[in-house]
């Protein structure tokens, strides 16, 4: 009878252990999706406002509301190249705080990584020969297929492509793809102001940026390498740096493969 007592308490305790499990994950689920509705109502919320005050700050720099006056000029391209940045910080806040709730889910398919990779370098064309940077890309292999989501790469190779542009003063931006065994390598390589070795285990931290003047000038928030780690791995791909200061930096991105 002894035996049977206990048993019976084993299995109520062992019931009672999976009921408090499951209400801890109920409860974990429901935090989750609190912040991520918080999340979209604060994006909301501070998005409409900007959105009205960078359209009227266009509508003034454009001359569609009367011709501007000389000392009418700058504050206006103040305002509206402030409101600008004010929103690309919101995305990267937003877009943190998403993907470190973890909801994040990616939809994997084939993708042509030359392709993604041309329209990315075009896109950055403009601002690099503003600076009087070569941009280049070479393609290493003929057919360089990841499994991958297109947009997921698109925005993390962006932000490398958009770091090397901010963060060199003189020479050369440099694409490079090719294809390994079980991933399809992506490298941004650039002739900067590098990365201090002793910074750079903190290059991956959300918020740091480095002490030196001309990041000070180019504003941003920290956030976009954050960003790019967490969606390399989410991904199921991996993001390295190798970095002299004064010399430059190469920003490497592995993707898995696609097969077949
Ligand atoms: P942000 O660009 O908004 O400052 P990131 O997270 O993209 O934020 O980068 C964090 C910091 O890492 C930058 O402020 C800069 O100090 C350093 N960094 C990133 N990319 C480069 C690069 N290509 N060359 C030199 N420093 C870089």
């Amino acid at each position: 009878a002894e035996d049977v007592t206990e048993r019976l308490r084993a299995d109520a305790e062992r019931e009672s252990l999976l009921l408090r499990e499951r209400v801890a994950r109920a409860e974990a689920e429901a935090a989750n999706a609190a912040k991520t509705d918080f999340l979209a109502v604060v994006s909301h919320e501070l998005k409409t406002p900007l959105h009205a005050i960078t359209g009227f700050a266009d509508l003034l720099h454009d001359g569609e509301l009367g011709a501007l006056t000389d000392p009418q000029r700058r504050p206006v391209d103040r305002i509206r190249t402030n409101g600008r940045q004010l929103l690309r910080m919101i995305e990267d806040v937003l877009g943190y705080a998403r993907l470190d709730s973890g909801e994040e889910r990616v939809r994997l398919e084939r993708v042509p990584l030359d392709r993604v990779l041309s329209e990315l370098v075009d896109e950055a064309q403009k601002s690099a020969t503003a600076k009087g940077l070569a941009l280049s890309m070479e393609v290493r292999d003929e057919i360089c297929l990841a499994e991958t989501d297109p947009g997921r790469v698109r925005d993390l190779i962006r932000a490398l492509l958009s770091n090397a542009v901010k963060f060199t003063e003189s020479g050369e931006v440099r694409v490079t793809l090719w294809r390994e065994p079980s991933w399809v390598a992506v490298e941004v390589e650039d002739t900067g102001i590098g990365i201090d070795p002793e910074q750079m285990p903190r290059v991956w931290d959300p918020f740091w940026q480095a002490e030196h003047p001309l990041i000070r000038k180019v504003g941003g928030t920290g956030l976009g390498l954050s960003i790019a780690r967490r969606l390399a791995s989410l991904l199921g791909g991996d993001i390295a740096v190798v970095s002299t200061p004064g010399a430059g930096s190469t920003f490497t991105v592995r993707l898995p493969l696609a097969h077949g």
